[in-house]
């Protein structure tokens, strides 16, 4: 099965990859995650991505597109896998398909999770991750068992840097004018399908679980 999950930033996207991958044994693949394990190390993709993820921007596609065709192509993704902030702009799904078409494989289902702007706001604001494994929670909705500490790893949980309230009216922005319009994309190949991201986090992956099969 392979899916992509579509939705603002803040609707949810990470937080239901990573039960699907769970419940249907297949990859998740965050580039937001890629990206910030690359800046972690200190690599040259990830001194270029800072550049734009604290900014609020998008990182160029000729830095995202290739990342993903060869992470897709790795034995784990025969099964199929959940791509969770990729594709973000239509030359990333051109590419993708492109990519797919070559291997004589197509995409399954495009999950758009829906949270209307003004909740997306309080999201991000509550957000926190783990420094060290990127477990996510969220200080009313989804807490961790004990405040400021990761249940899956003991490490700390921090507000991140792009999550800061300046920088997410501009990350909504950019999700408007340049990931928007995937919806349109994929409701054309008849593959996307909707679910209410407003609905606690368990209806969600109900709502998910129905679209997909048990
Ligand atoms: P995305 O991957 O789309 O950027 P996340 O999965 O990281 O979003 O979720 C954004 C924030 O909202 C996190 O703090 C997460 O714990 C919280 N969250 C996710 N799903 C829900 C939900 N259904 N209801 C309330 N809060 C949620
Ligand atoms: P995320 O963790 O998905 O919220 O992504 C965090 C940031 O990483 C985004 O705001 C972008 O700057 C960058 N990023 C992640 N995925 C992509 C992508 N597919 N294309 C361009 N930039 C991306």
């Amino acid at each position: 099965m392979k899916i992509i999950m579509l939705g603002a930033p803040g609707a949810g996207k990470g937080t239901q990859a990573k039960q699907i991958a769970g419940k249907y044994n297949i990859p998740h693949i965050s580039t937001g995650d890629i990206f910030r394990a690359n800046i972690k190390e200190g690599t040259e993709l990830g001194k270029k991505a800072k550049e734009y993820m604290d900014q609020g921007l998008l990182v160029p596609d000729e830095l995202t597109c290739d990342l993903v065709v060869d992470r897709i192509q790795q034995d784990d993704c025969k099964g199929g896998f959940v791509l969770d902030g990729f594709p973000r702009t239509i030359p990333q799904a051109e590419a993708l398909d492109a990519a797919l078409t070559k291997l004589g494989q197509k995409m399954d289902y495009a999950i758009d999770v829906d949270v209307p702007d003004e909740n997306i706001v309080n999201r991000m604001g509550g957000r926190r991750a783990c420094i060290n494994c990127g477990a996510t929670y969220h200080i009313v909705s989804i807490p961790p068992k004990k405040e400021g500490v990761c249940d899956t790893c003991g490490n700390e949980l921090v507000l991140r840097d792009d999550d800061k309230p300046e920088t997410v009216q501009k990350r909504l922005n950019v999700y408007h004018e340049q990931t928007q319009p995937l919806i349109d994309y994929y409701t054309k190949q008849g593959i996307l399908k909707s679910v209410d991201g407003t609905q606690p986090m368990e209806d969600v992956f109900a709502s998910i679980v129905k679209i997909l099969g048990a």
